[in-house]
């Protein structure tokens, strides 16, 4: 990824602080999803990491992930996946309880998304604590896909989530 992208994108997130609640500085992609320069450059810089042909499933996290694992995949010739928050898809699910940097929750993956032994990307905008990617490659390790790696816009380095996930090539387009 050359210089002036990585500058492009740092600009392009946006620091909400005290959001959604007070002591979180909240990450906003939004101006780097309306920047269709950013957004494309993004894109192609994951895909470039691994390489199209690669990767069969990309698995992206609700819900901004949704916006990203789309045209990731599209771009690898691979399919997309949809991990989603308890309640959302028609079973049969299975699911991972997980603690977020704010709150907790629950993960969905349908239990037949996965082909044995396909090669599944993790997609997400933010890594924080790690602890959604990590309910993620595990709820894929169960429904029989091999997690090859998780690509996020922005990795925060002070949560260190990368230490939870050191089994799994971890690329980040941003660190702060
Ligand atoms: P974690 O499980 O702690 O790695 O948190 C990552 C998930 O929570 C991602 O789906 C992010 O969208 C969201 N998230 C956590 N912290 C932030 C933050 N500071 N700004 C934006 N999104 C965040």
């Amino acid at each position: 990824m050359s210089l002036d992208l990585a500058a492009l994108l740092r600009d392009r997130i946006r620091d909400a602080p005290d959001y959604p609640r007070a002591g979180i500085v909240f990450k906003d992609i939004n101006p780097l999803l309306a920047d269709h320069v950013a957004f494309a450059g993004a894109v192609d810089a994951i895909v470039a990491h691994h390489g199209r042909g690669t990767i069969d499933k990309v698995a992206g996290i609700e819900a901004r992930g949704f916006l990203l694992a789309a045209p990731v995949a599209y771009h690898f010739g691979a399919g997309v996946v949809p991990v989603r928050k308890k309640g959302k898809l028609p079973g049969p699910t299975l699911d991972a309880e997980y603690a977020l940097e704010y709150g907790e929750a629950v993960l969905e993956v349908q239990a037949d998304a996965f082909a044995p032994g396909e090669r599944v990307l993790v997609v997400d905008d933010v890594l924080a604590t790690g602890g959604t990617a990590r309910a993620a490659a595990s709820l894929i390790a169960r429904a029989g896909g091999e997690v090859v790696g998780v690509s996020v816009l922005l990795e925060l380095l002070f949560l260190d989530g990368r230490a939870r996930l050191a089994d799994l090539d971890v690329h980040a387009l941003v660190q702060v």
